[in-house]
C-alpha cells in the first residue's frame, strides 16, 4: 500500500498518496482550483500561474500543481489572497484574447469561458487594439492554429515532446507576442496530432476533421471503445442525437489502457461510422429487404452440407457478433471455422497496435479448446473444393490476394458492416451494424474484455449482426437458446470471462 499524507484544504481534511500534488488533492474534495498549462498526463510547468493557492506558513502563493502535498499541510483556495490572484491572472490572459466565441468551435468546453464565469465574470477594462497575431495558420494535415487564441499554456507542445516524442512545436518570442510555431521545414505530421488540440484548453488549435462541423452543446456522449486496433483505447464517441451521426472521437481517461490519450489513426476511425458502409441487404448484387436476404440465407443453408459448409469469424467485431456464429455453426453441425480480420500495420510503442482489429483476442477466447484455423486455411479449403458453402461475418480480409478465392465459393452469406472483398462476391448479404450502433465487448491484447456501448442507431436497413445471425437460426429451423443481449452474454461468459480492467479514478483530463 503507497503511504499517503494528510492535509488540510479550506477547513476539509483529505488523505492522499504521498507525492500527489494540491490541485489534484482539491479535486478529491470537490474543489476545481482553476488551471490552464497543467494536464494529469504532462510535466508540470507552472506557468500558466491559474492555479496559485495560500498555503500557511508560506509568504508566497503558491501554484498548487506543482505543490507537492505535505502531512499536517493547510491550503486555502478561497482566502482573499489567492482569489485575487486567480481572478487577475484570468484577466491578464483574456487582455489580448479576442472574444469571439459565437465563431469559435471550442465555445462550450473552453475553460476560458468557464473560469471567467467561475472566477472572474468583470468586464474587459483595456481599451486599447488588442495585439493581433497570424491566424487559421495550417500546422499540418490534421491542426490548424489560431495564435491569437492561444494561451501559451504549452500543452501542446508538451504532447509533442513528452506523447509523440517528436518535439516539433515550440514557443517563439515572449510575452504578448509569444506564439506557437511548428519547426522549420517541418508539418506537425506524427501520428498523435490531435492530442495537441484535444489538450488545448482554448480554440486556439482546431481540428480540420472536426472544425465548424457541429456545436458542441448539441452532442451527446457514449462510452466506446476504439475499433481502430487492438490497443482498445477508451473513446467517447460525441453524436448528435437529432441526426444520429457521430462527430468525433475523444480519449476516455483509462490509465491501465490508453492512460489520456488517442492516435490520429483511432481518432479519425469515427468516420467508417458513416463512410463505405453497406445499409440494405442484397441477393446477388441487387438490393433486396432483409427479411427476404435471410430467407434466401435460409434456403441456401438449407441445400448445403455442413461438411462443405464454413464459418467465418471476423476480428472486427464484438465477442457478441462472432458468438452468435459460433453459436450457429454448432447448431448447423459445422466444424470448419476460421477467421478473418482487417490487414496488419504499423504500431508503435506509444498506443499503436500493428494488429488493426480490436477483437483478434476475444475470437481466440471463443474459439477454444479447438482453435481457430487461419485466414490462409481458409483460403486452401476455398481452392480444395472443401468449402462452397459459407457464413462469414466482417468486411475486410487479411490479405488481398487471399480475397480473390471468395469469387470460387458457390454459396457466401455475408454478414458486413462496409462494403469490401466478402460483399463484392456474396450470394446474400446482411446489412451489420458497426460497432458505433450496438452494445458489444472487445478483448483487447493485454487480454482486457471491454464493453463499447451503443452510441448511434442503427444505419440504414442494418442490424446489430448477432440478432440477424439469430434470425436466420431460426428461419433454418435452429432458434438459437438466447433472445436478448443479457441472455446472450450470460450464455457467452464461460467462453470469455469478463475481465474489465477498473476504470482509473478521473484524474479530470481534459
Ligand atoms: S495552442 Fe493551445 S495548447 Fe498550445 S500553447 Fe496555445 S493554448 Fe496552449
Ligand atoms: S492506438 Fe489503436 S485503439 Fe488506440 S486510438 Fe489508436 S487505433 Fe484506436
Amino acid at each position: 500500500m503507497s503511504e499517503t499524507v494528510t492535509l488540510t484544504i479550506d477547513g476539509q481534511s483529505v488523505s492522499v498518496p504521498k507525492g500527489t500534488n494540491v490541485l489534484e488533492a482539491a479535486k478529491k474534495l470537490g474543489i476545481d482550483i482553476s488551471a490552464f498549462c497543467y494536464h494529469p498526463g504532462l510535466e508540470i510547468v507552472a506557468q500558466c500561474r491559474q492555479c496559485l493557492v495560500s498555503v500557511e506558513k508560506n509568504p508566497k502563493l503558491q501554484p498548487s500543481c506543482q505543490q507537492v502535498c505535505g502531512e499536517g499541510m493547510v491550503v486555502h483556495t478561497t482566502d482573499h489572497h489567492s482569489t485575487l490572484a486567480r481572478k487577475q491572472q484570468l484577466e491578464f490572459t483574456l487582455v489580448n484574447h479576442p472574444i469571439d466565441c459565437p465563431i469559435c468551435d471550442q465555445a462550450g468546453e473552453c475553460r476560458l469561458q468557464d473560469y471567467w464565469l467561475e472566477h472572474q465574470g468583470t468586464k474587459k477594462r483595456m481599451r486599447d487594439e488588442p495585439i493581433h497575431k497570424p491566424k487559421a495558420v495550417v500546422f499540418g494535415p490534421t491542426i490548424v492554429y489560431d495564435a491569437e487564441r492561444c494561451i501559451l499554456c504549452t500543452r501542446c507542445v508538451r504532447v509533442s515532446e513528452e506523447l509523440a516524442k517528436d518535439p516539433v512545436l515550440s514557443v517563439r518570442e515572449r510575452g504578448n507576442l509569444g506564439e506557437i510555431v511548428v519547426a522549420p521545414g517541418r508539418q506537425l505530421d506524427h501520428p498523435y496530432t490531435l492530442m495537441t488540440e484535444y489538450v488545448c484548453p482554448v480554440g486556439a488549435l482546431t481540428s480540420i476533421d472536426f472544425r465548424f462541423k457541429a456545436r458542441v452543446w448539441f452532442l451527446r456522449q457514449a462510452r466506446t471503445i476504439c475499433t481502430g486496433c487492438a490497443t482498445g483505447c477508451n473513446s467517447f464517441t460525441d453524436f448528435d442525437p437529432r441526426n444520429q451521426k457521430a462527430y468525433r472521437y475523444r480519449p476516455r481517461e483509462n490509465l491501465a489502457v490508453n492512460k489520456f490519450w488517442m492516435c490520429d489513426d483511432g481518432m479519425l476511425d469515427h468516420r467508417r461510422i458513416h463512410e463505405g458502409r453497406v445499409l440494405e441487404a442484397r441477393i446477388a448484387g441487387k438490393s433486396a429487404t432483409v427479411p427476404t436476404a435471410l430467407a434466401k440465407a435460409a434456403e441456401l443453408l438449407a441445400k448445403a452440407s455442413p461438411s462443405s459448409t464454413a464459418v467465418v469469424l471476423s476480428a472486427e467485431h464484438s465477442n457478441e457478433d462472432n458468438f452468435a456464429l459460433l453459436s450457429l455453426a454448432k447448431a448447423l453441425g459445422i466444424t470448419d471455422v476460421y477467421q478473418s480480420a482487417r490487414p496488419a500495420g504499423q504500431g508503435d510503442d506509444i498506443l499503436r497496435h500493428p494488429d488493426k482489429n480490436p477483437n483478434t483476442a476475444g475470437i481466440a477466447a471463443l474459439g477454444r479448446p479447438s482453435g481457430l484455423k487461419s485466414f490462409v486455411e481458409f483460403v486452401e479449403a476455398i481452392r480444395a473444393g472443401k468449402a462452397s458453402t459459407v457464413i462469414a461475418l466482417g468486411s475486410a480480409t487479411p490479405t488481398g490476394g487471399g480475397a480473390a478465392a471468395l469469387s470460387d465459393v458457390k454459396s457466401l452469406i455475408a454478414f458486413s458492416t462496409h462494403e469490401g472483398p466478402f460483399v463484392e462476391r456474396a450470394s446474400v448479404v446482411l446489412p451489420a451494424s458497426s460497432w458505433a450502433e450496438a452494445d458489444g465487448i472487445f478483448v483487447n491484447a493485454k487480454g482486457m474484455s471491454q464493453e463499447s456501448e451503443k452510441a448511434v442507431t442503427p444505419q440504414g436497413s442494418s442490424k446489430p449482426a448477432f440478432r440477424l445471425i439469430a434470425e436466420l437460426a431460426a428461419l433454418a429451423g435452429k432458434p438459437l437458446a438466447w433472445k436478448k443481449l443479457a441472455e446472450l452474454r450470460a450464455a457467452m461468459a464461460p467462453a470469455v470471462p469478463r475481465s474489465v480492467p477498473p476504470e482509473s479514478a478521473s484524474l479530470g483530463a481534459e
